[in-house]
């Protein structure tokens, strides 16, 4: 589809090329060829008074034949002139028709692979819902108590799909900037998010300890609370019982940097370029189905950090913990 779009763009680009390239040379021959003919009038005139009637009219039908070959010259001149734009342009055509497509392409194919990662995520529980209603459906003899078990899987499900759902809406969401962006205390952010997780480092007997300072940032102070929540949760879910996670902050130039450090499993550094793109999971994860999660959580990360103009960055050691740096730019 693309190779037919590059060659239908490189067409449009050579059409103009060339029509530009034919003006300029129609225009080119009227002019030279003008200034030809002007040339040899003047000439036959001058000599015309030399000459006597019969020179005169042998020497003005000479000049008006080399007139034609030289016009003849000209004209060859210019069509190789253009058969050397037209291949060369072609060329050049092709190659800025590839480049213009490019990004459009890539946009495409990531466009295609998130709704088809999405779905996959999406039939899992939808499947595992519609197999164990089948089943109770085919049960003549389904118990209460079987019914009710089935109906809260069906629950646990539903919530996973919800979950899922709001990740995904959240990654499509937004213009890449903030709508209304305001002083936010990074402090109020940060305890909000420890509030967000505080239920979850407690069934884990994980202790969320805050020892960050106060500092002004500039951004939507929910985006950021989910943002540090996102962090705050995987510290929880990669770290093992009876841990801890630890915050703290500070500031670097003109960059307030947040910095979530838990000292769980760590990540290998073949995963670390990957864990930001949406739904990649490290094999850990996905085999230990507990830790939950779809993959989108850090992807959700890096989008809230960039549209409020700062970057994160990551220190990790197998087996000793890892720390999230998120840098962002004080107001
Ligand atoms: P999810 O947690 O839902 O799997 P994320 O996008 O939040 O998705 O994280 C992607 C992967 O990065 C996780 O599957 C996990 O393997 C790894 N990861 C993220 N945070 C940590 C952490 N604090 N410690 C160890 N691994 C982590």
């Amino acid at each position: 589809m693309f190779h037919s779009a590059a060659l239908r763009l490189t067409l449009w680009y050579l059409a103009i090329i060339m029509a530009v390239s034919l003006m300029f040379s129609g225009l080119l021959f009227r002019v030279s060829a003008g200034d030809l003919q002007r040339n040899v009038n003047h000439e036959i005139g001058y000599f015309n008074n030399f000459l006597g009637p019969g020179d005169s009219d042998n020497y003005s039908r000479l000049r008006q034949r080399q007139l034609s070959e030289d016009r003849g010259h000209l004209k060859a001149n210019l069509v190789l002139f253009n058969v050397l734009v037209l291949v060369g342009g072609g060329v050049a055509s092709y190659w800025l028709a590839r480049r213009t497509l490019e990004p459009i392409e890539q946009a495409l194919i990531s466009q295609t692979r998130f709704a088809a990662d999405a779905s996959h995520e999406l039939r899992t529980p939808l499947t595992a819902i519609q197999t164990e209603n089948e089943v109770a459906i085919r049960n003549p003899g389904l118990k209460k108590e079987e019914a009710i078990a089935l109906i809260k899987s069906n629950l646990e499900e539903v919530a996973k799909l919800k979950t899922l759902s709001e990740g995904l809406l959240r990654l499509a969401n937004g213009n890449g900037r903030i709508e209304d962006p305001r002083d936010v205390s990074s402090k109020t952010v940060v305890s909000l998010a420890i509030d967000r997780l505080a239920k979850a480092a407690e069934q884990k007997n994980i202790r969320l300890i805050d020892k960050s300072d106060d500092h002004r940032l500039k951004g939507d102070s929910e985006s950021l609370v989910e943002l540090f929540a996102i962090f705050i949760d995987n510290a929880i879910k990669y770290s093992s019982a009876k841990s801890s996670v630890i915050i703290t902050s500070r500031k670097q130039h003109r960059d307030v940097l947040i910095d979530i450090t838990d000292k769980g499993r760590g990540i290998k550094q073949t995963d670390l370029p990957m864990i930001f793109e949406r739904f990649y999971r490290t094999d850990d994860s996905r085999s230990k189905q507990t830790a939950g999660g779809y993959g989108l959580g850090l992807a959700i990360a890096k989008k809230i950090t960039t549209v409020h103009g700062g970057h994160i960055e990551v220190k990790t050691a197998i087996g000793k913990g890892s720390s999230f740096i998120v840098h962002l730019p004080s107001a």
